[in-house]
C-alpha cells in the first residue's frame, strides 16, 4: 500500500517510519524539509509540498501540531486542497478541536475528496511500536480503506461516527491525563516536602488501585528532573485549552481541568513548552524556592 505522510514531528516521524518498516511505500513532507532525510534513508520518497504528496498518493495522513498547522497545511498555497479530488482520501491524525475538523472536512469534501479525522491516544513509544489507540470519525469507506495502515500504527482502532467525535474523544482523554499529571506532581511534591521519600510514594502508588503506566513510566524520570519530550508540554496545554472550550460549549463545569490548565500555562511562561508535559512538576519547585 502507498501512503502520503505530512508532518514528521515526534509522532509523525515514528509513525511514518513504522509504516516504512512494515512494507508500505511512503511519500513524506515536513515544513522543515531536512527532517525528511532520515525517512528517505529508510526508503521514503519526498514531496516538496503537501499538494505534491496528495497528487502522488491515494491516501495521505497528516500529524501536525495544532489547529493552526492543520488548517494551514490544507488551505494555504501548495496545500492539500490544491490537489485533493474524487478518489483521494485525507486522514488528519493531529489533535485538534471539532471546529477545525469540521472546516477541514468541508474543504476536502467540497472538492470531492474523502475525509477522516483520526487522533491517537498514546505517545512517542507507542507510536514507535505500533501500539497507538486510533480514534477515527468521518468517512466510513476511507476508514475501512485505511485499516491496513491503522493495524500497523495502532493496537486498536475505534470508528466513532461523524466528524468531530474523534476530536472530542481525544480531548476528553487528554483533559483527564493533564489533570492526573498535576495531581501526581502535587503528590510527589507533598511527599517530599513533608519528609517522605518520593520514591517510596511511587512504589506505594504502583501497588494500589490508582497504579497506571503514566505514573510508573514518568515518575522516576521526574524525580531525576528528566523531561526529555515524548509529549511536549505546549501540546498538552493546547489540549487542556481545547477541552475547556468544549466544556464551555456544553456547560460542563471543569474546575480541576481549569486549574490544571493554569499550571501548564505557568510552565509555558517558565520556558518549559518544548519539554515533556511532566515538566509541569517544575512549577511546584519554583514555589518552594520563593517561599
Ligand atoms: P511535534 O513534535 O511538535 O511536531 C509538530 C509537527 O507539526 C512538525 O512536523 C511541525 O513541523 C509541524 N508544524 C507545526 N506548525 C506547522 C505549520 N504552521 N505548518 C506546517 N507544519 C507545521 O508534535 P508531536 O508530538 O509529533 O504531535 C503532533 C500532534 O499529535 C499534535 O497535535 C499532538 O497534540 C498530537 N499527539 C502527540 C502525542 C505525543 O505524545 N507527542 C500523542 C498523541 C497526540 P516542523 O518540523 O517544521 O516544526
Amino acid at each position: 500500500m502507498e501512503v502520503g505522510f505530512l508532518g514528521l514531528g515526534i509522532m509523525g516521524k515514528a509513525m511514518s517510519m513504522n509504516l516504512l518498516k512494515n512494507g508500505f511505500k511512503v511519500t513524506v513532507w515536513n515544513r522543515t524539509l531536512s527532517k525528511c532525510n532520515e525517512l528517505v534513508a529508510h526508503g521514503a520518497s519526498i514531496g516538496k509540498t503537501p499538494a505534491e504528496v496528495i497528487n502522488k498518493c491515494t491516501i495521505t495522513i497528516a500529524m501536525l501540531s495544532d489547529p493552526a498547522a492543520a488548517l494551514s497545511v490544507v488551505l494555504d498555497k501548495d496545500g492539500v486542497l490544491e490537489q485533493i479530488c474524487g478518489g483521494k482520501g485525507y486522514i488528519d491524525m493531529s489533535t485538534v478541536d471539532p471546529e477545525t475538523s469540521f472546516k477541514i472536512n468541508e474543504a476536502i469534501t467540497s472538492k470531492g475528496g474523502r475525509f477522516l479525522e483520526a487522533p491517537v491516544s498514546g505517545s512517542k513509544q507507542p507510536a514507535e511500536t505500533g501500539q497507538l489507540v486510533i480514534l477515527a470519525a468521518g468517512d466510513k469507506a476511507l476508514y475501512e480503506a485505511a485499516i491496513p495502515a491503522f493495524d500497523i500504527l495502532g493496537k486498536k482502532s475505534f470508528f466513532l461516527g461523524q466528524v468531530g467525535n474523534g476530536a472530542k474523544m481525544k480531548l476528553v482523554v487528554n483533559m483527564i491525563m493533564g489533570s492526573m499529571m498535576n495531581a501526581f506532581s502535587e503528590g510527589l511534591t507533598l511527599a517530599d516536602r513533608s519528609g517522605l521519600n518520593p520514591h517510596d510514594l511511587l512504589d506505594v502508588l504502583d501497588l494500589g488501585a490508582i497504579a497506571n503506566p503514566m505514573f510508573k513510566g514518568k515518575g522516576p524520570a521526574m524525580l531525576q528532573n528528566n523531561y526529555s519530550p515524548a509529549f511536549p508540554l505546549k501540546h498538552q496545554q493546547k489540549d487542556m485549552r481545547l477541552a475547556l472550550a468544549l466544556g464551555d460549549e456544553n456547560s460542563v463545569p471543569m474546575p480541576v481541568a481549569a486549574a490544571s490548565n493554569e499550571a501548564f500555562k505557568k510552565a509555558r511562561s517558565m520556558g518549559l513548552g518544548d519539554m515533556d508535559f511532566s515538566a509541569v512538576f517544575e512549577t511546584l519547585k519554583v514555589l518552594k524556592h520563593s517561599s
